[in-house]
């Protein structure tokens, strides 16, 4: 079975000590994910070392970096490269999340540069893909998607893909309460991994984990992942209560 993540998206949330206090609160209740899940929290970079610490020890819990530059290194002052995050032994980074396409300008082509980087230096890229409220009321979710897909993601081989995990993340859900239905979700995510079927085989598009995002709760994620597309969630608000993303972790498919 492909794997079913549970993935934390802090965020520019939390300081030091509150960062702390929840990830021992969410690794107190050890909650031992199976050989098929994975529990990963994306925290911000001055995190990242001490959060790596806490869970290296945890099987099945990583530690994601939020973003990474798209450049490899030299004169970009505030970046962060992924020559860096592999050298305090970061393997998973978020990329392309609707904050950061919509704040920081990022598009299709920059994503694509920096989903090649991560790839390069093995770190899985976490790429988040979804629609706005205007696309889909407009009816043009699928298509509007599948763009973002093949502008991103369709130079890569068999082997690349592989590697990468995908967060389809409807942004008229995302941080709003109004979470996509199960049958939305399932929806997308089938289209999605017909997308990745045409272009890669049904095998190659099978072995490839595709989270849903958007107000995920405690109370509506055993829903969301029963789908059967539906591999898991990216976790934004509900990851920064221990007990809720706990809750979350044990609603994985096993
Ligand atoms: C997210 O940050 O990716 C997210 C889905 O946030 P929320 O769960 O708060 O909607």
């Amino acid at each position: 079975m492909r794997k079913q993540i549970a993935a934390a998206n802090w965020k520019m949330n939390l300081t030091y000590q509150q960062a702390e206090q929840l990830l021992d609160g969410i690794l107190q209740e050890k909650v031992a994910p199976g050989p098929d899940q994975q529990v990963l929290f994306a925290v911000p970079f001055p995190y990242l070392v001490l959060a790596k610490s806490e869970v290296d020890e945890e099987q099945g819990y990583a530690i994601a970096a939020q973003n990474c530059s798209d450049k490899v290194n030299g004169a970009y002052t505030g970046e962060t490269s992924v020559e860096m995050l592999q050298s305090v032994g970061i393997r998973y980074c978020v990329l392309g999340h609707s904050e950061r396409r919509e704040y920081f300008s990022e598009s299709n082509e920059l994503l694509a540069r920096k989903i090649d980087l991560c790839l390069e230096y093995g770190i899985q890229p976490l790429f988040c893909c979804g629609e706005a409220l205007q696309v889909r009321e407009s009816g043009q979710e699928a298509a509007y998607v599948q763009k973002q897909l093949e502008d991103s993601l369709f130079h890569l081989d068999d082997e690349q893909i592989r590697s990468v995990i995908i967060a389809y993340e409807p942004i008229w859900a995302i941080g709003t309460g109004k979470t996509a239905s199960a049958q939305q979700a399932q929806d997308m995510h089938a289209h999605i991994r017909s997308v990745l079927a045409q272009k890669w085989g049904k095998d190659t598009a099978d072995s490839i984990s595709i989270l849903y995002g958007g107000s995920v709760k405690a109370n509506n994620a055993a829903e969301l992942f029963t789908c059967p597309d539906v591999d898991g969630g990216l976790v934004g608000g509900a990851s920064l209560v221990a007990q809720d993303f706990v809750e979350i972790i044990k609603a994985l498919k096993s």
